[in-house]
């Protein structure tokens, strides 16, 4: 068995994601957890199965077994003790030599051909190289930070085996928004927390980060496949949720002017929040306009920030190309696992642990695939 990977090591996004600690996975129940995983025409209850198949615990268990604890923190998103990747890669890499995997890196996959057998080329070092295989795991990744090597190049290999392919997207990535210059120097950099956001008929409570081109942060993140569908994506803030806009001018008492200035102290207003309402709107005449406003603060974005910058792509081979199995209906003996297939899901573990799970199924449908023939 040979891995072929076209960069000069392997795992190169799986050690960025050690950066931010490496959420493996998450904790909660898998009947919620498969909920996460959204996607144009993916089949009924896949994720149900797949994750009946491989879940969070069966993840957390295979990295036991190469010697790595892992623990859930309060929010449930499961770190490695160690809060780092390379440990994990490092072993994880050590057994599958052990088990005689063929390493062969600095591979750039250019070509599949069907023969008797299936042809893979490859470009190394500027040569075309072909190997020849019955079965074929493809999992090449999204289109983000492409600089890991995920760099979507494998898209028109594809289509020219007639493959139908999304479009990669950014997902969990920043939003642009133009902030008026006054808001930057106030709080560029401040988060925005104990917030609810909201775009379409999708709400998070979470926070979010201003940043010089607009927004960034866990809310934002979540709520990408909602703005997408959007035809001019906005967002409504509502800095205040646990209180209701009566509650608020109740709090302002008897106030006659100055509402925003006596909200900051009276309603404990973020100075993000209270930068957003004085520099975004007209100066406010009344509680009644202030309340309503901070409860429902609208932001029309421009734009989701580059994919080259976003932490995950969505889009991506088309779900009707696959069977249960994971393999291509029109190429019989390549199968498909992560990004590359046409999913989404938010941060907070779900993106690692769908791609462990699809590379398990993957890797069991290709074993019996090879073994019937
Ligand atoms: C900054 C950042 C932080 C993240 N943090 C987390 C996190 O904490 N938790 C989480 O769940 N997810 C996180 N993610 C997302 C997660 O890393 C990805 O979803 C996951 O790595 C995707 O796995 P994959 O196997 O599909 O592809 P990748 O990990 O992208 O691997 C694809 C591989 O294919 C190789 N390749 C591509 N094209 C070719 C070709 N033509 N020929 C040969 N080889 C090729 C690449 O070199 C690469 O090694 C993070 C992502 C980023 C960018």
């Amino acid at each position: 068995m040979t891995l072929f990977d076209a960069k000069p090591s392997v795992g190169r996004k799986f050690l960025v994601a050690g950066r931010g600690g490496l959420n493996l996975t998450h904790s909660e129940p898998r009947e919620k957890f498969a909920t996460r995983y959204t996607g144009a025409e993916q089949p009924e209850n896949f994720w149900q199965t797949l994750l009946a198949e491989f879940d969070a615990d069966a993840l957390r268990q295979s990295a036991a077994q190469l010697g790595v604890e892992t623990f859930a923190a309060t929010s449930g998103r499961v770190y490695p003790r160690e809060l780092k990747a390379a440990p994990l890669l490092r072993r994880w890499v050590q057994q599958l030599r052990a088990a005689g995997v063929q390493f062969a890196l600095r591979h750039r996959l250019t070509g599949l051909r069907q023969d008797a057998r299936w042809q893979l080329d490859f470009l190394v070092a500027g040569e075309l190289h072909t190997h020849e295989a019955d079965a074929v795991i493809l999992a090449l990744g999204g289109g983000s930070w492409p600089e890991t090597g995920s760099d979507g190049d494998w898209v028109s290999v594809l289509e020219k085996l007639g493959i139908t392919i999304a479009p990669l997207t950014s997902s969990n990535c920043g939003w642009e928004f133009p902030w008026p210059a006054a808001v930057l120097a106030q709080v560029e950099g401040q988060p925005v927390k104990n917030i609810s956001v909201r775009a379409g008929e999708t709400t998070i409570t979470g926070e979010l980060l201003i940043t010089k081109y607009g927004l960034e942060g866990g809310a934002i993140y979540q709520l990408g496949s909602a703005l997408r569908a959007l035809p001019e994506p906005e967002i409504v803030i509502d800095f205040k949720p646990a209180h209701s806009v009566e509650q608020l001018v109740r709090k302002l008492g008897n106030c006659p002017r100055n509402f925003l200035a006596e909200a900051r102290s009276r309603w404990r207003l973020s100075d993000a929040a209270f930068a957003i309402l004085e520099n975004l709107h007209p100066p406010f005449t009344s509680a009644e306009a202030l309340a309503a406003t901070t409860k429902n603060c609208v932001l029309k974005l421009t734009s989701p920030r580059p994919l080259a910058e976003a932490i995950s792509s969505a889009g991506g081979v088309r779900w009707r190309e696959l069977d249960a199995a994971l393999m291509l209906r029109q190429c019989p003996g390549i199968f498909l696992a992560g990004e590359m297939i046409d999913w989404d899901a938010p941060t907070g573990g779900y993106l690692m642990q769908g791609c462990f799970a699809m590379g398990t199924h993957a890797a069991r449908s290709a074993l019996a695939w090879s073994g019937a023939k």
